[in-house]
């Protein structure tokens, strides 16, 4: 749901807004679940499982086909490769030393340019509304072939997970579901062709907790997914006043934001199950998931993955890259070479993972380009989490960089943040972006949501060549 159709949903008082989402879910099933999506399925867990060179073959043939269509039906990237004087024969023989030849795209000029961009082989099934910290929303079309597939991706990631079909799940996501003022629950609603309960995660305060417990409690779901942040404000309750919860769920899968150290701590102990991290975009980027043996697989069947160093080059082990992407699953908006402002650790070792899968491992996901600070002092800084380890009494602490010499955080506390526990976090600070820098550390009663009701943790305003 987008624009007009979600003003007039917000609007609605919550029988008709149960109804609708539930139209909505059924036909979203309809849609997402055929028979291309099974025979999709069957293919990923194949591949799951595959060698490497079986694994790279289909990538290959894949990435051929998506630049044989844009070539020939994107006004986009077709006058591109027409100046490149990329040929069809050349794509048929070698696509990857084609995608070399590639430009960049960048964020701005896909926002700017999507109506050159579309690929018109493909029909529009879907047109999704991603809204950014500012300006206007951008829009992704999304032919049907690439929503089968996606969802099919997904699955096979709650497959190697050890979820299985129609689990019943509880979603913690951006959606405004209830009425944003409601001061009492439900904060809620079940989605009944997904087998879903979406919980809110504008009305996780203090006061609403409680019921967010009772209702978990009753409903017993097998698999939490959504923001890390939302799932770990309820695990940080549970934890702190030693509540049991009634069942125990076989997965939590979190997404769409950076998942820290310390969240995951917190989630396993109140949950007492494993957290996979999953890398996903609303504009189609391929797959990136977490295995059973801890590690994050890039999901090459998927789509292409390109990894570029701060000063533009290849990225090599260990270093922090960002992640250029080229998707098969979004046809119709095609991404070729895109830049996706995200950025990753690279592992320093290759070796192959535990859990049997062939696909290469990154070491982590580091966020938003804008996540990464940078100070004279310490160069670029990818992890701020690890300042609040040792730390008591912060709800939650959010650092933005105003300058290369003023940092802004805003804390919400409680009694147990003392002068003592100031002064360690201060410290804290100082040892990772160094000494010659204003710290501004301010209490405040509540740090709002950022776009998509996404929390943001760390946030330079400031542009740097990355
Ligand atoms: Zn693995």
């Amino acid at each position: 749901m987008g624009g007009l159709k979600e003003t007039i949903y917000n609007k609605m008082p919550y029988p008709f807004k149960f109804v609708l989402l539930n139209i909505k879910g059924y036909l979203n099933k309809k849609q997402r679940y055929n028979k291309q999506f099974e025979s999709f399925l069957k293919e990923y867990n194949t591949l799951w499982k595959a060698d490497i060179a079986t694994i790279k073959t289909y990538q290959e043939n894949k990435l051929g086909v998506l630049l044989l269509e844009v070539l020939e039906h994107s006004p986009w990237y077709s006058s591109i490769m027409k100046n490149l004087g990329i040929t069809k024969t050349q794509i048929e023989q070698d696509p990857f030393n084609v995608l070399n030849k590639m430009p960049i795209l960048e964020k701005t000029d896909r926002k700017n340019n999507v109506q050159a961009l579309l690929n018109n082989k493909r029909e529009t099934a879907m047109v999704g509304h991603t809204s950014g910290t500012s300006g206007s929303p951008t829009l992704d079309y999304i032919d049907i072939e690439s929503i089968n597939a996606s969802f099919a991706f997904w699955k096979r990631f709650h497959h190697t997970i050890g979820i299985k079909p129609n689990t019943k799940q509880v979603r913690f996501s951006g959606r405004l579901i209830v009425d944003a003022k409601a001061s009492k629950p439900p904060f809620w609603m079940y989605n009944y062709f997904d087998n879903q309960l979406l919980m809110s995660t504008y009305h996780l305060t203090e006061n609403n907790l409680a019921s967010y417990i009772k209702k978990l409690n009753a409903f017993k779901p097998k698999l939490l997914d959504g923001y890390p942040s939302a799932i770990y404000i309820i695990s940080k309750y549970i934890n702190k006043n030693n509540l049991k919860l009634s069942f125990i769920p076989s997965a939590i899968a979190v997404t769409a934001e950076t998942l820290y150290d310390y969240q995951r701590e917190e989630i396993e102990k109140a949950f007492q199950c494993k957290v996979y991290n999953q890398y996903a975009s609303s504009e189609g980027s391929p797959f990136i998931t977490e295995c059973t043996a801890g590690n994050l697989h890039l999901n090459l069947d998927s789509g292409v993955f390109e990894f570029i160093n701060i000063k533009g080059e290849p990225a090599k082990t260990g270093e922090i890259a960002k992640l250029v992407v080229t998707s098969f699953i979004n046809y119709r908006t095609p991404l070729v070479r895109y830049s996706i402002e995200d950025t990753v650790l690279l592992s320093n070792n290759k070796t192959l993972c535990s859990c049997g899968c062939k696909m290469p491992i990154i070491e982590r996901l580091i966020g938003r380009e804008d996540d990464i600070l940078w100070t004279e002092a310490k160069g670029f800084v990818g992890r701020m989490d690890t300042a609040y380890k040792g730390l008591e009494g912060i709800i939650k602490g959010q650092i933005i960089q105003k300058s290369p010499t003023l940092i802004e955080i805003n804390l919400e506390t409680d009694a147990l943040f003392t002068k003592k526990m100031k002064t360690t976090f201060l410290n804290n600070l100082k040892a990772r972006l160094g000494e010659d820098i204003e710290y501004q550390l301010n209490t405040v009663d509540t740090i709002p949501l950022g776009a998509n009701g996404k929390f943001v943790a760390v946030k330079r305003q400031f542009k740097l060549n990355f």
